[in-house]
């Protein structure tokens, strides 16, 4: 070894891989990132992170003590420190990464991942404009603030913010725009998933639930059908399964302005059918209406 080559020099970047740049680059603009292998996914742990056995990192939801020098457990590896970035223990991952991905969260963003051109076309119709970035079938639309990150909350329409990272396209068009209530919204699970309703036992059991649980003409016709079943085919007792049916049908559907009078009437008039007066009806339904504080 000649003395010349004895020289420390720190590696030019122009030497350093061409997605090592850019992810420094962003890291400079305050974008956390981390290396993508082929087919979108963040590198494998390490050996002592296979499986969380390190307990995962700190800032993870199984909040942990790993402080591992490897670009582990995905979107929890991504980083603003140039030192971390262009670390020997990154090397590997940047030689064979194929992206650079970005973990929104980390730079108060979130990103709205639209699929396909269906996901696109909605997102016009219903999102505030904001910066969008083309991806290879639909796009992101960027907006500054962050919330939780769940997938498929419309179809072809995930949400990467917390918790989760997205793939780096480039900075995109439009001025960003703070993160909409309509955005927000959608990570808030509807609790009217239509559930295969087996009968009134199960429509009782919605009895005391406070939401409407229907999404469908269909289904609130289902439940009152079911209803009108079940005072026909009560055996004995009948004050109490018209009183209860009426509970059930007024939870699933009494807040939401979609029962109208004919629906209601349909129920007297089966009940009546089974010798309820007609005030006793409208007593059960009054009784059923200030049980659920309506
Ligand atoms: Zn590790
Ligand atoms: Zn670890």
């Amino acid at each position: 070894m000649t003395h010349t080559t004895d020289i420390p020099r720190a590696p030019a970047r122009t030497a350093l891989p061409a997605l090592l740049r850019t992810a420094l680059q962003l890291a400079e603009r305050g974008l956390p990132v981390l290396p993508l292998r082929a087919g979108k996914l963040p590198f494998g742990n390490c050996r002592d992170c296979t499986r969380s056995a390190c307990g995962d990192r700190p800032h993870m939801k199984a909040a942990g003590p790993c402080g591992c020098p490897a670009p582990c457990h995905g979107w929890a590896a991504a980083t603003t420190d140039p030192d971390v970035l262009a670390s020997p223990a990154w090397a590997k991952a940047w030689r064979q990464a194929r992206a650079v991905a970005y973990h929104p969260g980390g730079a108060a963003l979130t990103v709205v991942d639209l699929d396909h051109a269906g996901a696109v076309a909605w997102a016009r119709q219903n999102l505030p404009a904001t910066t969008t970035v083309p991806t290879t079938r639909g796009e992101h639309w960027i907006y500054f603030g962050t919330m939780t990150s769940p997938n498929a909350v419309r179809p072809g329409v995930d949400i990467k913010s917390a918790m989760s990272y997205a793939r780096w396209l480039g900075p995109g068009t439009g001025t960003m725009t703070l993160l909409p209530d309509a955005v927000r919204a959608l990570a808030v699970r509807e609790p009217t998933t239509v559930r295969p309703v087996s009968g009134a036992v199960s429509m009782l059991a919605s009895a005391g639930e406070a939401v409407c649980r229907h999404r469908s003409p269909a289904y609130l016709e289902r439940g009152i059908t079911m209803a009108e079943q079940r005072i026909t085919v009560a055996a004995e007792a009948i004050h109490t399964t018209v009183y209860r049916t009426f509970l059930a049908v007024l939870s699933a559907h009494g807040r939401c302005g979609c029962l109208t009078e004919a629906h209601i009437t349909r129920l007297f008039t089966v009940a009546q059918a089974k010798g309820e007066s007609l005030r006793h009806c409208e007593a059960a339904w009054s009784n059923a209406r200030i049980k659920l504080g309506m």
